[in-house]
């Protein structure tokens, strides 16, 4: 196992030890999902955070970890619940390649797929879907998708909803029912906002709370264009709940971006829950 997959784990296994968490799901692989939840249980207002929803950006979910231990030590207003990993099967992939995949026709895929598609770039998951393209939100719409089979990034699956990730987060949203989700990425340092045809109900605070996120992150605010399958679509087409993307880390930095980069995005994005709790 890697050292980053390895440490990844230990932190995990840590944070259930002292945190209330439950699973909600499983990965293509089998791997449990895990939700941590965090702040005012009694509330009826909550946030949903999710990170590394594609493989090469799992610094997301390390940042994730930093940021429930640093909430876990406040009193929060309203209900938090944080997914820090969402891929795990295509953050080991982007870490360790295909070997340590048992089933064989998984195996067989992805070995596949790196043969021509670096390993470290990996954004998929196990089945080479990118789950970011896979949710039902214009599906197949998006101008890099591609339709025709799996691959290291913008394969859209056979069909929309079609992955056990994706369809376990749906769930997860549509039983938490938040005001409010976020969704970790990187990079750029940007925040993706609003969606063509979103519903109405998710208009009325957009703004508000962008404003919020810009001043907390410090980071820009882009109005999405030309995405299409993604969560935050989903989120804001489907579900009327407000979503926003969170782009972290400097573009100059290259994928996967690495433990060096932690403290400081941690920084940028230690207080961000805190400031949208407060204005809920
Ligand atoms: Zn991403």
């Amino acid at each position: 196992m890697s050292e980053d997959y390895k440490l990844l784990c230990k932190e995990l296994e840590n944070l259930r030890g002292n945190t209330e968490y439950f699973v909600f799901g499983y990965s293509e692989l089998n791997e449990p999902l895990y939700a941590f939840v965090l702040g005012n249980k009694d509330s009826k207002k909550s946030i949903l955070v999710q990170g590394t929803i594609h493989a090469r950006e799992y610094i997301n979910s390390f940042v994730l970890i930093e940021i429930i231990k640093h909430l876990k030590t406040l009193s929060l207003p309203h209900k938090v619940v944080i997914v820090p990993l969402l891929n795990p099967d295509g953050v080991r992939i982007c870490l360790e390649g295909c070997e340590f995949i048992k089933n064989e026709s998984y195996k067989d895929l992805v070995k596949n797929i790196l043969k021509t598609f670096p390993q470290k770039m990996y954004k998929a998951n196990a089945r080479g879907v990118d789950l970011n393209t896979n949710f039902d939100a214009n599906w197949g719409r998006g101008k890099s998708n591609i339709k025709l089979a799996p691959a290291g990034e913008n394969f859209i699956g056979f069909k929309p909803n079609s992955e056990s990730e994706v369809l376990a987060l749906i769930n997860l949203t549509k039983t938490l029912a938040p005001k409010i989700t976020l969704s970790y990425h990187s990079k750029g340092n940007v925040i993706y906002y609003g969606y063509a045809g979103q519903l109405e109900n998710t208009l009325k605070d957009q703004t508000k709370f962008l404003n919020i996120i810009k001043k907390s992150t410090g980071y820009t605010g882009i109005y999405t264009m030309d995405s299409a399958g993604g969560y935050k679509d989903y989120c804001l087409l489907k579900l009327g709940i407000l979503g926003y993307t969170i782009e972290t880390g400097a573009d100059y930095l290259t994928h996967p971006i690495g433990l060096e980069s932690l403290e400081e995005i941690f920084k940028s994005n230690k207080n961000l829950i805190l400031d949208i709790l407060k204005e809920l």
